[in-house]
């Protein structure tokens, strides 16, 4: 797992001592089913199960991966459309591929990360490179969706690519956990990634036995999952491990310790954690399209299918060879298809 590591971890700016802060509890614990995305690569959906109302202002979670592949077998997703939210891409092995009709894209590798407004709307693909179907090998991360508010669904589409050497690196005052800071603010640190609502992303690799206690906003939520090792949440200490979504009631701090012994093939426990301002709107989700009414869904279907969110830009030719499917609502990022609501 490299995304981005450092040889000397003691040196880094330590965050504040959180043991006077008080705790949040634990308000569930929930497993994510596994499933295969797009034309066929291995994901978990870590918000599974979870009311939406408890994850605003995010929607959505995929881990993908950690899978080896076989040459000539890594699989991405077909052109398909989005609006009214960001799609946030964390690569931590391999590499991934982007591009967009609004002319946005780039290569994203180990601890980078690719950010894209959708807004308005906008159409695009994400699959890993010609060479790397060509030779195989690793490949592991993370896809989120974090909602926008009705003032910010018609922004125009915007791309950002947030790269792992830009990434906050802090560790806790006893040098056990390595946190890297993607986006948003901890204890007065502030990651790359530009957001439009106020949120923060976090990987942090706990060694065995470590104990992290974050200070976080008292207006944010908290949500930890836990994409490789196993050890305890809350001071409850309720035990948790790979594949499994942890969701923090009210509180000033979030609590986490990696259990003494862990398993070889994953010697530390890994998390990402993540929390914002709930936007407290109603949502309605269906496919690639988030937003407040479940006719304004229907619209951004419609208005797909008019081609108003976009078309296939004409210098990517060989995409041509699989032309968009307009007819059909679209099925992608294992996103449900029938009306989600909160
Ligand atoms: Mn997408």
């Amino acid at each position: 797992m490299p995304a981005v590591t450092v040889s000397d971890i003691t040196i880094l700016p330590r965050i504040s001592d959180a043991t006077h802060l008080r705790a949040r509890k634990i308000k569930s614990i929930t497993t994510a089913p596994q499933g295969f995305e797009g034309e066929g690569f291995p994901v978990r959906r870590a918000f599974a199960g979870v009311d939406l109302a408890e994850l605003d202002p995010f929607i959505h979670l995929d881990q993908m991966g950690e899978v080896e592949y076989a040459p000539g077998e890594p699989k991405g997703t077909p052109w398909h459309p989005h609006r009214g939210f960001e799609t946030v891409t964390y690569i931590i092995d391999g590499i991934f591929d982007h591009k967009d009709s609004n002319g946005g894209g780039g290569t994203i590798t180990d601890g980078d990360t690719q950010w894209m407004t959708a807004g308005g709307g906008v159409l695009h693909i994400e699959t890993p490179p010609e060479h790397l179907v060509m030779s195989g090998g690793l490949f592991h991360g993370f896809q989120l969706w974090v909602n926008l508010p009705a003032a910010k669904k018609w922004l125009p589409p915007a791309y950002q690519d947030v790269r792992a050497n830009d990434v906050a690196l802090l560790t806790t005052t006893d040098g056990g956990s390595l946190i890297r800071i993607i986006a948003g603010e901890l204890d007065g640190h502030v990651g790359p990634g530009s957001t439009q609502t106020p949120i923060t992303l976090i990987h942090a690799t706990l060694a065995p036995g470590a104990e992290l206690r974050l200070p976080w906003r008292k207006d944010y939520n908290a949500l930890v999952y836990t994409m490789a090792g196993h050890g305890f949440v809350g001071d409850e200490q309720r035990p948790t491990g790979m594949g499994q979504l942890t969701v923090f009631a009210e509180g000033d701090a979030i609590v986490v310790k990696a259990a003494n012994q862990q398993e070889s093939r994953s010697p530390n426990m890994e998390l990402f954690i993540l929390g914002g301002q709930p936007i407290k709107e109603p949502v309605a989700w269906m496919g690639p399209f988030v937003m407040n009414t479940k006719r304004e869904v229907l619209q951004a279907f419609e208005d797909f299918q008019k081609g108003l969110l976009g078309s296939i830009p004409a210098i990517y030719k060989e995409d041509a060879k699989k032309p968009l499917n307009r007819s059909k609502f679209p099925d992608v990022h294992n996103a449900p298809t029938d009306l989600q609501e909160s």
